[in-house]
């Protein structure tokens, strides 16, 4: 039985990077793998763009209001009607998968037998998860931590926000384009002094529950 894995790490700590490569160990095989990421992500559109400048497109984008698991069987399809099948599912940018999409991950795992590598950032600049991290921390059959360091030299495990040389902890999960927005990985330690210790004033984001059209026949 294949897996779901999910690979997660603050940012710049080389995710799109190391999706890459294992990408290229599967293509080096022989294999075919489909590489996607969710269309929310506007950096680069279709494009999976790797710090040390590498730069591919994904095979498809996924909308929010996407049914993943349809969505891939059509691109499976595609890659059989070129006489192949598919290897790997590679996913760039996981975090902004709706929880219902991430369970689409696990139904391809399990029950079409093919590994899914997710990789994505755990939380957000408020150090609370996105959804889509939160649905594969609690349901994916392995958990990889990719590690990038602090400025202090420790390991960096939170996004902190920036506009200028200004740290905000105030705002929208994700950023608006076309504003000054950078973020820095911080270690707990350096974002409590930059923060003044707050963490996220009690926010959590919403659910999504908008993959939840009708009630399971099953249990009506
Ligand atoms: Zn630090």
């Amino acid at each position: 039985m294949a897996k779901l894995y999910f690979r997660y790490g603050a940012m710049n700590s080389g995710k799109s990077t190391a999706l890459l490569q294992a990408a290229y160990n599967y293509e080096e095989r022989g294999h075919r793998v489909l590489l996607a990421k969710p269309a929310i992500d506007s950096k680069g559109d279709d494009a999976i763009v790797s710090r040390l400048g590498v730069v591919r497109r994904a095979d498809f984008t996924v909308a929010s209001n996407e049914d993943l698991l349809a969505r891939f069987h059509q691109e499976r399809a595609r890659v059989a009607a070129e006489g192949g099948d598919v290897s790997c599912l590679l996913v760039d940018e996981a975090q902004f998968l709706t929880e219902g999409q991430v369970d689409d991950l696990l139904r391809i795992a399990i029950q079409l037998d093919i590994p899914v590598l997710a990789y994505g950032i755990r939380t957000d600049f408020q150090t609370v998860a996105f959804p889509g991290s939160r649905r594969l921390l609690e349901i994916a059959h392995s958990l990889e931590e990719l590690k990038t360091i602090c400025r202090c030299g420790r390991k960096a495990v939170f996004n902190a926000r920036k506009i200028g040389d200004r740290f905000i902890f105030d705002g929208d999960q994700v950023a608006i384009d076309g504003e000054d927005v950078t973020y820095e990985s911080l270690c707990g330690a350096c974002y409590l002094e930059e923060s003044g210790g707050v963490l996220n004033r009690g926010w959590r984001p919403r659910l999504d529950f908008s993959y939840r059209t009708e009630p399971d026949a099953d249990f009506t």
